[in-house]
């Protein structure tokens, strides 16, 4: 069904493009279900296209996945046989930056980040509590720890999260939500403004949408599915909110928000630096446009590195402006569930050096507060 995941106008474009359209139907052939397609992304690469025409070309081919569009060019990641339609077809790329195996050594594990949670959570149990709320591919928890104040108690108090690596190959906002619930948990009774934040919100992060893919330094989970393109999409002909056919991450994620009230959430990736508002799926105006833009310049301007974006105006984007995203989590937990959610790249750079994730956590610190604050 997913497959079909496609707007009426992109049959304008498939009659255009019917010369490469073999590949579509090669891949469909090789799979009994063409849901086993979309969002599949086994295959990487980057695109240089300064002038835009690729990224027209191949826009609205729904098994291909394009990422963080720049004046230099594209992420782009399908299923395998990608790179050699590419090929096929006259189209330059690169290989993706590939991680260094030795960078990467110097981040965390999943088992470790849990180990912290934790330690954390049986330190600070009067004011937090950690949960898991389904089991990703490989079985691992899809760990969430709750912050607040009488933490046991599930009350009327205003319900807000964060959700940070649902690209398993964007590991800063991970760092940076473990970060944060260390400040947030030992200055607790010390700092007035997190103290306030933990007495009014009840507060949930959730550091890794994606542990596989974080273990696996891949941005899909471990059967290669783009979570964030496995959500259902009012603007396609996948618009029925059910979990059915979808990968466990994305409906532990949507049983979870199906349960609570959440008003208000953020979720972070790394690729690029900008805070992007919806819509991300359609190009009209997103009914609250002043809010979520008036919420997005106060987070980029608490946040330096990004306010003084060189690629965006004060650091901040409209989504579908940037490029169209469909069955990603932000549009469907706003026309769903009623959350409004941001999405916040974080840094160019996927997998920095270790040593910068403080300078990242200092530069956000303001900003991820008050965005909380928000919440009230
Ligand atoms: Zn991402």
């Amino acid at each position: 069904m997913k497959s079909q995941k496609v707007k009426t106008h992109s049959f304008f474009y498939c009659l255009f493009f019917i010369c490469i359209g073999f590949f579509h139907s090669a891949q469909a052939s090789q799979n009994n279900s063409s849901s086993e397609i979309f969002g599949n992304v086994s295959e990487s690469v980057f695109v240089p296209d300064v002038s835009k025409e690729i990224f027209h070309l191949l826009k609205n081919r729904p098994e291909l996945t394009i990422d963080h569009l720049s004046d230099k060019g594209f992420e782009l990641y399908g299923p395998k046989g990608t790179i050699a339609f590419l090929r096929n077809n006259k189209i330059n790329f690169n290989q993706v930056d590939s991680i260094s195996n030795q960078l990467a050594a110097t981040y965390p594990s999943p088992e470790e980040i849990e180990m912290e949670l934790r330690s954390l959570t049986t330190k600070y149990s009067n004011i937090s509590r950690l949960f898991s709320i389904g089991s990703s591919v490989k079985k691992r928890p899809l760990w969430v720890i709750k912050i607040s104040k009488d933490v046991a108690v599930d009350d009327d108090r205003p319900e807000f999260k964060f959700i940070a690596n649902m690209h398993g190959d964007e590991i800063v906002g991970r760092e940076l939500m473990v970060r944060l619930i260390k400040d947030l948990l030992n200055q607790y009774g010390k700092d007035p403004q997190i103290t306030n934040l933990i007495d009014r919100v009840q507060i949930y992060i959730m550091p890794s949408m994606n542990p596989d893919g974080a273990a696996l330094k891949s941005r899909g989970n471990a059967n290669s599915v783009d979570l964030n393109r496995n959500f259902p999409d009012f603007s396609t002909n996948d618009n029925k909110d059910i979990t059915t056919g979808r990968e466990p991450e994305t409906q532990a994620v949507m049983i979870w928000e199906t349960k609570r009230r959440f008003k208000l959430s953020a979720n972070f990736h790394g690729g690029a630096e900008v805070v992007n508002y919806p819509w991300d799926t359609i190009g009209t105006d997103f009914p609250k446009k002043d809010l979520v833009k008036e919420l997005s310049l106060e987070y980029a301007s608490l946040a330096p590195y990004i306010n003084s974006s060189t690629t965006f105006e004060n650091g901040i984007t409209n989504g579908f402006d940037w490029y169209e995203v469909n069955g990603g989590m932000q549009d469907w937990s706003i026309y769903y569930k009623k959350d409004l959610q941001l999405t916040v790249e974080l840094s160019n750079q996927k997998w920095p050096d270790y040593s910068r994730i403080d300078y990242f956590y200092q530069q956000n610190k303001e900003a991820l507060l008050q965005f909380m604050e928000r919440a009230l």
